[in-house]
């Protein structure tokens, strides 16, 4: 396990007063490491963990070609340009019920959708294309199949002995019936990250108390329990702890003993008179740094450790909009990685800003965003007005977040900007 300051090293002008938000996922890339432990569970509990192995298909999906449509299943070299093909139908094939005579020329078998292709059979014209013929023949119009139509090839989904799914992918609703799809009920996937979170701040009130002056009511154990719970955590709250060193210490000690990761909010900014940053130095492996970003400038980073045990820490800023930004930007990167599986940098849209928007070049700033689509098809996207970094209800509003990159500068209405939608993750 490297030191904080061995991964300083191996980054190139790493200064924790003037990191890019770039540098930041460097540097966690290269901190947080997959958990590598596996456990084996059913399907029906699999939804969104990440695959420990890949799975290779013990067979081919489709197990055998089959009917696309219902129609009429026949040898498609038959087919002629000029002139309708009439045909005898010698049978029926049912899904799960397959015919079992031979189909000759001038001969065919109505099919299911699904049904096995009867042998010497290759196209289906489907029910809605036949024409009126005598009593047990159907015609087949002229120039509107070919062969081959309307005929599913075995093995075109999933071919035996190839993988379908690879070590590393998370299993989403259409992964889990693939996996389904090939006969497997249970599956081998990486343990689940534990993850403890508290809030620090003298000035913060836990659901339950009676309101007092100067004091605001915890909402960032809410947003990073949500957040938490979206990626597939396991959650241990540890509640508000107050900023005194003997409860600070021992969130800190249970924290690190029982999970992988602890998320702290608060008490991390540079004019903090408070025992957060001390104790976060005293327990573990810490750097405080200053982010060229905003909302989010201060976050503590590195490793609290509890006897053999150590966690990784992420000391998050208080402000609850800043909480929610460092979160999707650092945070749920690492605990992806944390999970074993690819934390792809997220999907940017482009869309045209409504309005201008002040921005200094040399950070990484994230309004609230609000996207539409004109009636054009082209995306337009408007800010929720106050960005300042204690508006959460910036972060209802809004379905993404514009991402104004560190070398930008102000923006015209009209400009092209990025987004990052909010779909799935918020
Ligand atoms: P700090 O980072 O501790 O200086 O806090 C910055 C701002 O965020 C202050 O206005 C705090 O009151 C506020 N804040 C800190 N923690 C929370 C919390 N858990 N819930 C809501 N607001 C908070
Ligand atoms: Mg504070």
């Amino acid at each position: 396990m490297k030191t904080l300051e061995q991964i300083g090293a191996e980054l190139q002008g790493y200064d924790p007063q003037a990191l890019s938000a770039e540098a930041v996922g460097e540097f966690l890339a290269r901190l947080v490491q997959p958990l590598d432990q596996h456990e084996t569970i059913d399907l029906t509990d699999a939804l969104d963990r990440v695959l420990a192995n890949d799975i290779v298909s013990p067979l081919s999906v489709p197990p055998h070609d089959n009917s696309a449509m219902d129609g009429y299943a026949f040898d498609g070299a038959q087919l002629r340009a000029e002139r309708p093909l009439e045909l005898e139908v010698v049978g029926t094939a049912l899904a799960g019920k397959a015919w079992q005579g031979t189909v000759g020329a001038g001969q065919c078998v109505k099919i299911m959708t699904g049904a096995i292709m009867p042998p010497g059979c290759d196209t289906v014209v489907p029910q809605e294309f036949t024409q009126p013929a005598a009593e047990g023949r159907v015609a087949v119009p002229p120039g509107l199949l070919r062969a081959g139509d309307n005929r599913r090839r075995k093995g075109e989904d999933l071919t035996e002995g190839l993988p379908a799914l690879r070590r590393g992918e998370r299993l989403t609703p259409a992964a889990c019936g693939l996996v389904a799809s090939l006969g497997i009920a249970r599956v081998a996937v990486a343990r689940r990250p534990r993850v403890a979170y508290f809030s620090t701040g003298d000035e913060i009130l836990s659901l339950g108390q009676a309101p007092r002056e100067g004091a605001v009511y915890d909402s960032n154990r809410y947003t990073v329990r949500g957040l938490l719970a979206r990626l597939g955590c396991e959650l241990i709250d540890l509640g508000v702890v107050r900023d005194e060193p003997v409860q600070l210490e021992a969130a800190f000690r249970r924290a690190a003993a029982e999970a992988d990761a602890i998320i702290t909010s608060g008490g991390v900014s540079v004019g903090e008179a408070d025992y957060t940053k001390a104790m976060m130095r005293q327990l573990g492996d810490v750097a405080f740094w200053r982010i060229a970003m905003r909302p989010g400038r201060p976050m503590a980073v590195g490793r609290i450790t509890q006897g053999e045990r150590s966690a990784v820490l992420f000391g998050l800023p208080g402000n609850p909009v800043a909480v929610m930004v460092t979160f999707l930007a650092f945070v749920r990167p690492a605990l992806l990685r944390m999970m074993g599986t690819r934390a792809e940098p997220p999907v940017l849209l482009k869309a045209r800003s409504a309005e201008p928007m002040r921005k200094k070049p040399g950070r990484t700033e994230y309004q609230r965003g609000i996207v539409s689509t004109l009636a054009d098809g082209s995306l337009q996207v408007r800010t929720t007005g106050n960005q300042g970094s204690g508006v959460l209800s910036s972060m209802v509003q809004a379905n993404g977040l514009i991402v104004l990159h560190h070398a930008q500068g102000n923006i015209d209405a009209g400009d092209e900007v990025d987004v990052m939608m909010f779909d799935g993750v918020i």
